[in-house]
């Protein structure tokens, strides 16, 4: 099953996808996708009521996807995740997860248009496995005790300005991370047990329907239950917080590539996961 908001921005409707691919209203059993719901077992009161057959049927048409998950109330990225793409940004792999935040306010849906910051000459897109928190992990013992506190996963595009990012920022990657619209997420939350081999998954991006990066989450320096864990030695992951873990090799900051235009078409792809598609614009 497949847990997706429909409808427009602010008035998401929560719904799930079930295994025959009829999508089925939720809301009889929470408000909205979000922190609260996750934690208290949603994911598996989803599933029994899917097994019970009481989800209405939702017709979803021309419905806007949303983000998978309301507003987090954090959004924390690692950065230079895979070796290759720290090397193609200027890095040597580093010894520790590296991390930087971007505001809540700049995850979208995963076909809204991504806006082309005022002033940005270096607009780039990074594919990157999203981490989504279902239970408050805090000081955990172990990278074995992590996938607990995961409630799925789903796809991210942490949109980025080069120059804002390494120019303007005094070493601080945030800048050219935050601008509006730079964090489209979605279509799908997949509950973390129907996706058996999260370190086996095919990440890929297209702009203008040519290929851009193509790796596999194998490739990560850090997994994904390594970087939970050790995330939670340093600060409070709550449920419904977002982990963005790192994008591969493959970027317009490698020189291989131009930068993003209006106009440009971004596609970003997570075997298992789904497809996102952004059309660029002008703040
Ligand atoms: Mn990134």
């Amino acid at each position: 099953m497949k847990l997706v908001r429909l409808g427009e921005p602010g008035r998401e409707r929560p719904a799930v996808i079930d295994d025959q691919g009829v999508t089925r209203d939720l809301s009889a059993l929470t408000r909205d996708i979000d922190g609260a719901f996750l934690a208290s077992d949603g994911v598996l009161r989803t599933r029994r009521a899917l097994a019970e057959g009481t989800l209405p049927e939702l017709n979803s048409e021309g419905l806007r996807f949303g983000p998978p998950v309301a507003r987090p109330g954090a959004v924390i990225c690692v950065g230079q995740n895979y070796a290759a793409h720290a090397a193609e940004s200027g890095s040597a792999p580093p010894a520790r997860p590296v991390i930087f935040f971007k505001p809540p306010n700049t995850v979208v849906g995963p076909y809204d248009e991504v806006e082309i910051p005022r002033g940005s000459v270096r607009t780039d897109w990074e594919v990157e496995l999203a981490v989504v928190i279902g239970r408050t992990a805090r000081y955990l013992d172990s990278p074995a005790q992590a996938l607990e506190h995961v409630a799925g996963y789903t796809v991210s595009n942490d949109v980025s300005e080069r120059d804002f990012q390494l120019e303007h920022s005094g070493g601080q990657w945030s800048k050219g991370k935050s601008c509006a619209t730079f964090n489209p997420l979605g279509p799908f939350l997949v509950p973390t047990d129907e996706v058996p081999d999260v370190q086996g998954l095919r990440l890929r991006s297209f702009v203008n329907g040519e290929p851009r990066q193509d790796s596999g989450t194998a490739d990560m320096i850090f997994s994904v239950a390594q970087l939970v864990y050790d995330l939670s030695q340093y600060l409070v992951l709550d449920p419904g917080d977002v982990v963005n873990t790192g994008t591969p090799e493959g970027v317009a900051l490698s020189g291989r590539f131009p930068y993003l235009r209006p106009g440009d078409v971004m596609e970003i792809e997570i075997e298992g996961l789904g497809r996102q598609r952004q059309t660029l614009g002008a703040a």
